[in-house]
């Protein structure tokens, strides 16, 4: 049995920007970490207002030092259109740039920044039981891959297993999402696009000629190679009876727009997917934890929040666990929850938003004013909690007045 201030399970990002925050302040943390870095993780098209978080827990030159790919907008494809927005032009203040990322190196760096700023992360080492006492302190039954198991005693527990959702299935927090199923299908390939028109700067989605829910994503490295994945309900996909990598070339070869930029792609990695990924739980926190990132909620890959969303939730936490461990009476509900839920709330009007295909409608609409597009650019940017955005305050009211006005 050893202890601990803080235990975190998972080194992911919600995790890696947890710990480094609370050893600032001066706790020990310890993170479980069932893998072994760098691993693959998918989520690597990261939004500007990421980078305040980053900033914010002391990762910011290791990031920028890495070389990712430079990210400065998104772009939009249906049936030959156009839609671009340029994060510059955006209504809230903050970074106008971010970077797309492989994910297995980004989470090593940041998990790196963790380590340097004093936390213990174990690799290898998979949560499989908690129990709580009445004054809130966890046991946490561990077991590593070299097969030892071991116990771990925590003031407080952070759950940042991200689509392992530790505690919601081992506290029965589950509930289901506002969401369907959907399922991804994605690889990494050598693009060799050639097209000078096509700017590396901006993660690209493209929306199916015929189905307006099915969408695919290509996010550009800095090598010369891709992220490409394709988004459907599980239902498209399981109408045929190809293979998972045919099924990926089969839907790329039905967007004509993404055909003519992949003409000369090299598909040289093995195709991965994912599938009923969008999740939620009854509560964010309890006595003694608190669930952040994907071990709460995760709405849909479409505006690529997820990331950004994990790091807003560690930033909420981090200084209320400070607070509880100093006996300081917090009220998570108001404190972490409702504040976090701001921004979800608003990429949940924007998600409904874009399979309802309003959005889309928006998106491709050259008849916008320009402030209102920049208020649509900053949610697309990340700045999902800014109050003072009218589409953060009333977001389903706003998008379905410009979807009218877009209409007209
Ligand atoms: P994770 O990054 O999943 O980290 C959790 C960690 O916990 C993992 O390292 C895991 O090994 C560890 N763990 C799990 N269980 C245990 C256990 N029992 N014991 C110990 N450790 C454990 N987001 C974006 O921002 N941009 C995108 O472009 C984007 N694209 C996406 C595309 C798809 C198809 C999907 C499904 C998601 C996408 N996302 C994207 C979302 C993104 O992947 C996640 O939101 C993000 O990784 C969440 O971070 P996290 O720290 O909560 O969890």
């Amino acid at each position: 049995m050893t202890t601990t201030d803080i235990a975190i399970i998972g080194a992911g990002p919600a995790g890696a920007v947890a710990a480094a925050l609370l050893c600032k302040s001066g706790h020990r943390v310890t993170i479980l970490e069932q893998s072994h870095f760098p691993r693959f993780s998918i989520g690597e098209s990261l939004l500007p207002q990421c980078m305040e978080f980053i900033e914010q827990a002391g990762m910011l030159d290791a990031v920028t030092a890495a070389n990712f790919q430079f990210k400065n907008g998104a772009a939009f494809a249906r049936n030959g259109q156009s839609g671009s927005f340029d994060f510059s032009q955006k209504f809230t203040r903050g970074h106008s740039n971010t970077f797309q990322v492989e994910r297995a190196r980004f989470d090593h760096i940041i998990a790196e920044c963790a380590e340097q700023a004093g936390a213990d992360i174990r690799y290898g080492h998979k949560i499989t039981d908690v129990s709580f006492t009445e004054s809130g302190s966890s046991e946490l039954a561990i077991s590593s891959d070299q097969g030892a198991a071991y116990s771990l005693k925590a003031k407080f527990l952070l759950d940042a297993s991200g689509f392992g959702r530790v505690l919601p299935r081992l506290l029965d927090l589950e509930t289901p999402s506002d969401f369907p199923s959907r399922k991804s299908i994605f690889t990494h390939i050598k693009d060799n696009i050639s097209d000078e028109s096509y700017d590396r700067n901006k993660i690209l989605i493209v929306i199916h000629p015929e189905y307006k829910d099915v969408w695919y994503w290509l996010i550009p490295f800095n090598n010369g190679r891709c992220s490409i994945g394709v988004v459907a309900k599980e239902e498209f996909f399981n109408a045929s009876s190809l293979s998972e990598d045919e099924l990926l070339k089969s839907a790329i070869s039905a967007s004509p727009d993404l055909c003519s930029l992949l003409q000369k792609a090299e598909y040289d990695t093995p195709v991965r997917m994912i599938k009923g990924y969008s999740c939620n739980v009854k509560s964010l926190w309890g006595k003694g934890y608190a669930l952040l990132g994907n071990a709460g909620e995760f709405l849909d890959p479409v505006f690529s929040s997820g990331v950004t969303i994990a790091m807003k939730s560690a930033t909420l936490a981090a200084p209320l666990v400070s607070k509880t461990l100093a006996n300081q009476t917090v009220d998570w509900e108001s404190q972490y929850a409702l504040p976090l839920k701001i921004g979800v709330d608003t990429f949940r009007s924007y998600v409904s938003a874009w399979y309802e295909g309003s959005l889309q409608n928006i998106i491709f609409s050259k008849n916008h004013q320009p402030k209102t597009r920049e208020m649509v650019c900053s949610i697309l940017a990340g700045y999902a909690w800014d109050t003072e955005n009218p589409f953060v305050e009333k977001p389903d009211r706003r998008l379905k007045a410009l979807a009218q006005i877009c209409r007209a």
